[in-house]
């Protein structure tokens, strides 16, 4: 018999949020065939059938968004350091440390260097905040620590969260059900989407000696703006390995290409520029405005008052008051486009041994003989003219 759960999804953003509204606990969170988080039910004879599990689906659930936002900021953590290690000004890590002294535990993402995996986790000092500076650009996995939040014994705690616009969206869902969106102050951030594992196991299992390593997915040695290296790091961060930079990068290569996002995020993404249910977004402020600075600026948009309180109450947060327009530009305004070979790359990632390097010149190809009907008509119509 069909159960009114998330089976009757053939698709969805692998938040996992499902499993941690589940009453029954029968949804578990793994890892699909093309390395994306999706949520499994274990014993569909269990389902009560309260549908909780799709009233918390930001997939599956028609959010409509105005885009207003209260106020936008550029911004920056007054501490070096910070800023050095964080993906953009250090923002994010600013805003945790201060809700952590306002009594709020903090929920964000670290890499698991024994899993080689992100995973959201909670914590509450500020020790222990330093494991989230920095993006992970892989799919984090939600499962343990979204369960914590919403469990009955969490139920007068306050949490500060950070995830991806569509984890926080269907976290809003759940604490709004739950009742408990005074404890909630939910932060994502502008979303280019996010990339197969598939490709971090192959990037992990082809680089000699990466294996088991720390790593950060940003560095500003070269300057902000030329930051898109893959660290590898022993636990004292001492660097271990270093890529050779965004454009010859076979992980960034898969990932800012689009070759390897997941399919929701080049069709179903619903987050894009102010389209959030977070309290504050982040991202990189890439706007002509900071072009010069190389030290990293976050751009802040307040979407409530809570937020725009936490973030105005901050410490050590340099902020200038900016438009939401200068704030969002430079950031996709529509889902990342798929390229031609997206269904080649998956296959190959999916069912051959072949190398990155050697899929990356197959779908290259694939995407040049796909792509020269337009570039011929685009150019017999220049010569007509
Ligand atoms: C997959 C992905 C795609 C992104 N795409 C864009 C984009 O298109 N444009 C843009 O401006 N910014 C994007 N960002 C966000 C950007 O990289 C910075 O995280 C953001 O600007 C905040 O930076 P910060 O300097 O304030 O703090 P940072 O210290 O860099 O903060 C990182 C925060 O993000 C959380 N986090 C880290 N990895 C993940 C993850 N895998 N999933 C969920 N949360 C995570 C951490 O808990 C931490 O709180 C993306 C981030 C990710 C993970």
């Amino acid at each position: 018999m069909t159960k009114n759960n998330i089976s009757k999804l053939s698709d969805c953003y692998g938040c996992g949020v499902c499993s941690a509204v589940c009453p029954v606990n029968i949804i578990d969170i793994k890892e699909s065939k093309d390395g994306f988080y999706t949520p499994v039910i274990n014993d569909n004879d269990r389902c009560i059938n309260c549908g909780l599990c799709l009233k918390s689906c930001s997939f599956d659930r028609d959010i409509r968004y105005d885009g207003s936002v209260k106020e936008a900021f550029a911004s920056w953590s007054d501490n070096q350091q910070v800023r050095y290690e964080a993906s953009s000004g250090g923002a994010a890590f600013e805003l945790a440390k201060a809700a952590l002294k306002e009594g709020y535990k903090f929920c964000g993402v670290r890499y698991d260097a024994g899993k080689q995996r992100a995973e959201h986790y909670i914590c509450s000092t500020e020790d222990e905040l330093k494991a989230s500076l920095g993006s992970k650009y892989i799919p984090s996995f939600t499962e343990y620590a979204f369960k914590e939040l919403l469990s009955p014994a969490a139920k007068n705690e306050k949490y500060m969260v950070v995830g991806t616009p569509c984890q926080i969206a269907s976290l809003r869902l759940a604490v709004k059900r739950l009742k408990r969106e005074d404890n909630f102050i939910l932060v994502d951030f502008f979303c280019h989407g996010v990339p197969s594992l598939k490709v971090w196991d192959r990037y992990l299992a082809e680089t000699p000696s990466i294996q088991h390593l720390d790593f950060r997915w940003r560095d500003k040695k070269n300057g902000w703006h030329d930051s898109w290296y893959v660290i590898g790091h022993d636990n004292s961060g001492k660097e271990l390995y270093r890529s050779p930079g965004m454009s010859k990068d076979l992980f960034y290569a898969f990932f800012l290409r689009h070759y390897a996002l997941s399919p929701c995020c080049l069709k179903s993404c619903k987050f894009k520029i102010a389209n959030s249910s977070a309290d504050i977004r982040l991202g990189d402020l890439w706007g002509d405005k900071y072009k010069d600075y190389n030290d990293g600026v976050s751009g802040i948009l307040c979407l409530t008052d809570k937020g725009l309180s936490l973030v105005r109450q901050t410490p050590h947060l340099t902020l200038t008051e900016e438009t939401p327009g200068i704030v969002a530009q430079g950031q996709m305004s529509k889902n990342a486009r798929k390229p031609a070979s997206y269904l080649l790359a998956r296959q190959l990632l999916r069912h051959t041994k072949l190398k990155l390097k050697h899929i990356k010149i197959l779908i290259e190809k694939y995407d040049f003989a796909a792509n020269l009907p337009g570039k011929i008509i685009s150019k017999t119509k220049l010569k007509k003219r």
